[in-house]
């Protein structure tokens, strides 16, 4: 299999080139060269998640380097549980947080670090640069720990996350390293941006980046909602919608290439947070990326979807989608009526999608809905608990990285002392 830009479909990348590099040299975005329809078929029966996970993604890895590891890839990447709870008759919820950093971006950044560890030499490793301000850093973070093929530093924007959250951001050991700016996360984002906009300094510490527009991202991804899909069909005997919290959009490109490889997905709908960007375009046909404006679901603050161009490129088909955008009053009050109602609490962004359930009168009749669940509420305990009056149990899992030490160092938001601490 290969992989081309989005913008240039000559000179395609084999597998491993394009999670080692991220963005292709043209700028645009890497994606598979054909999305093999009996996919899903070649992966039913499989006993559990990584066994399934590795048949759905052969295929992908075929005629590449990383193809004998695969299925250790897959062992690391899916060793926790994925269940999925029945709320009503036509509605499940897919709780993607049972990983060790509580999000469901422990699985993409499990699987990109088994990746790049197997590809990377303990010589001369990988330096995984993750700007981030949510859930990204932890999960790269814990990640990447004990490797030796790479090293991650973690740089997130000082006194603007909770408390909770640079916890998890600052408690993993080597080759872990986090650096705290002094800035917001902007300038975060565009201190890492200029980092790889230095040739010398990028091969030097063979830069990479953790974010959603790496391939390696979005095919664990497409992995586990073909399985959760197959599942759900199996043992309901109907082909479930998709609802997807969705910022960056690279859940949703996923969601795109699961069904695109046969997987049992009827419609997808995208739920966003008050960001406009997706829903005036859904609306109108017209892109319009701005600015992003800060809600209560900050892991979907964008008002520029990194995959956007990923889904315009209409390969594969995005016909069809819907986009629910859902305002922070209007999260607050789905988050108090179901944990009044059903006895669930869901995190902000999961209730994007559960409003987003609640609102689809129409399309909704006749069919099965599975809402992915994205975080687990005690991550942002600091707004479900006030809504719900009811403190949140920590899974043990988010209560152990408490126990951890924290460390941190100090960064100005510049390049040169970027380069300098990354020299040292
Ligand atoms: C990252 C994140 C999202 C958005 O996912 P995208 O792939 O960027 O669309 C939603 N919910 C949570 C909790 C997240 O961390």
């Amino acid at each position: 299999m290969k992989f081309r830009s989005t913008r240039n479909r000559a000179s395609p990348a084999s597998l491993s080139e394009a999670i080692c590099a991220g963005q292709a040299a043209d700028g645009g975005l890497f994606m598979p060269e054909t999305f093999p329809e009996d996919a899903v078929q070649g992966a039913e029966g499989a006993r559990d998640l990584a066994a399934f996970a590795t048949a759905f993604l052969t295929p992908f890895f075929a005629g590449d380097v990383l193809e004998e590891a695969l299925a250790s890839i897959c062992s690391e990447a899916f060793d926790f549980p994925l269940p999925e709870i029945c709320l009503a008759d036509d509605l499940s919820v897919l709780e993607l947080f049972h990983g060790p950093t509580g999000a469901f971006k422990d699985f993409g950044a499990r699987f990109l670090m088994a990746c790049l560890d197997r590809l990377g030499d303990p010589a001369a490793p990988f330096t995984v640069l993750a700007a981030t301000s949510g859930d990204t850093g932890g999960a790269v973070g814990c990640a990447a720990e004990g490797r030796s093929g790479l090293r991650a530093v973690i740089l997130y924007p000082d006194g603007r996350v909770s408390p909770y959250q640079a916890h998890q951001l600052s408690c993993w050991g080597k080759p872990v390293t986090t650096l705290k700016v002094n800035a917001d996360f902007d300038s975060c984002q565009k201190l890492v941006k200029s980092a790889f906009g230095d040739p010398g300094l990028t091969r030097r510490h063979r830069l990479t980046s953790a974010n959603s527009i790496n391939i390696a991202r979005l095919l664990p991804q497409a992995a586990y909602l073909a399985f959760t899909s197959v599942r759900h069909q199996a043992r309901t005997g109907s082909t479930p919608s998709l609802i997807i919290p969705s910022g960056n959009l690279g859940h949703g490109v996923a969601a795109l290439i699961a069904r695109a490889c046969g997987a049992p997905i009827s419609t997808i709908v995208l739920a966003t947070n008050a960001n406009a960007t997706l829903h005036d375009w859904a609306r109108s046909g017209r892109y319009m990326p701005r600015p992003s404006v800060v809600t209560i679901a900050n892991a979907m603050d964008v008002g520029t979807p990194s995959n956007f161009e990923r889904l315009e490129a209409g390969h594969p088909d995005s016909s069809g989608l819907i986009v629910v955008r859902v305002d922070d009053d209007a999260i607050r009050n789905r988050i108090r009526a179901d944990h009044a109602r059903l006895g669930y609490t869901w995190c902000p962004h999961s209730a994007c999608g559960a409003e987003a359930y609640a609102r689809l009168r129409q399309e909704r009749r006749g069919q099965n809905w599975l809402i992915a669940a994205t975080a687990h509420p005690y991550k942002f305990a600091d707004i479900v608990e006030p809504v719900t009056g009811e403190a949140i149990n920590p899974p043990a899992t988010l209560s152990a990285v408490l126990d951890r030490p924290m460390q941190a160092e100090d960064c100005p938001a510049d390049l040169a002392a970027l380069t300098a601490y990354l020299d040292s």
